[in-house]
């Protein structure tokens, strides 16, 4: 027995770091994953790699950018599932800029990926759960979004909006019986991460000093934060209400 045996999951951002860890996981644990990234051909491989293992996926690409896109994904997974017990908002992108130099367009499309697809997801999906009569919707945030990092403005002010979003909605739909937490990663080991070491005169250097800002010696695993994602997807926390889960080795806490 599995502990989403029969539960039907939308993951976003499936194709890459996180997404693709939890994505597995919630296969393992008999979930039926409807997995959205708009990078299709990285898609097309966890599809393969999942087939390998006699599991499978359905994928969708898309660009969850727009309202529409959401609509349609939403539209699409209840046209071929009938219903969707779990929404993890994972989909994510980061920008690196001086607050100062951030312009209007830049400041657009990560609040785009970043907050307005969290919540133009909820929207299309609260009416469905009340109706069902139960729901989990994790969102993503950050641990950027409690603590601060200088040039990440922009990206710290979407993963707050996630924050807020959250517990606004955990009141508003707590008595639908439809549980929505947030989840608040840290340094973790994926290619956004390692698009900000690249960014850095010395790479290298960049990540040494990542590693030394983590109490526990080391950078976290995509497949530590899906656990936790896992958890909060099952029905075992039963009272978790609008929390924002830190998953970062300490590091929040130094
Ligand atoms: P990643 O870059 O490895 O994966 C993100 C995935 O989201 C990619 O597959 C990408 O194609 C997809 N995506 C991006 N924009 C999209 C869009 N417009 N439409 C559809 N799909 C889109 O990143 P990750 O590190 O696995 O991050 C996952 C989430 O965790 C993000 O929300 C990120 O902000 C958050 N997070 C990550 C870290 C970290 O250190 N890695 C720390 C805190 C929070």
């Amino acid at each position: 027995m599995g502990r989403l045996d029969g539960k039907v999951a939308l993951i976003t951002g499936v194709s890459s770091g996180i997404g693709r860890a939890a994505t597995t996981l919630f296969i393992e644990a008999g979930a039926i994953v409807f997995g959205v990234d708009r990078n299709a051909d990285a898609g097309q491989s966890l599809i393969a790699e999942l087939q390998d293992k006699g599991r499978s996926l359905h994928f969708l690409a898309a660009d969850l950018s727009t309202e529409s896109a959401c609509i349609e994904v939403i539209r699409h997974t209840y046209e071929r599932a009938g219903r969707i017990d779990i929404l993890y908002n994972n989909a994510g992108i980061l920008i690196l800029s001086p607050f100062t130099q951030t312009n209007a367009e830049t400041l657009e499309h990560i609040f785009a990926v970043n907050f307005k697809s969290v919540f133009y997801l909820c929207q299309q999906v609260i009416p469905h759960m009340q109706q069902q009569g139960s729901g989990v919707i994790i969102n993503t945030a950050s641990e950027l979004a409690i603590v601060a990092q200088p040039l990440y403005a922009a990206y710290c002010a979407t993963k707050g909006a996630v924050l807020s979003l959250t517990r606004a909605l955990a009141l508003e739909y707590a008595k639908d019986n439809i549980r929505i937490n947030a989840l608040c990663p840290g340094p973790v080991a994926t290619p956004l991460l390692q698009q900000e070491f690249d960014l850095a005169a010395d790479p290298n250097q960049a990540e040494q000093e990542g590693i030394s800002a983590m109490p526990i010696g080391r950078l976290g695993k995509p497949e530590e934060i899906a656990q936790v994602a896992l958890f909060l997807a099952s029905d075992a926390p039963a009272l978790m209400q609008g929390a924002s889960i830190v998953v970062d080795g300490g590091k929040t806490i130094l």
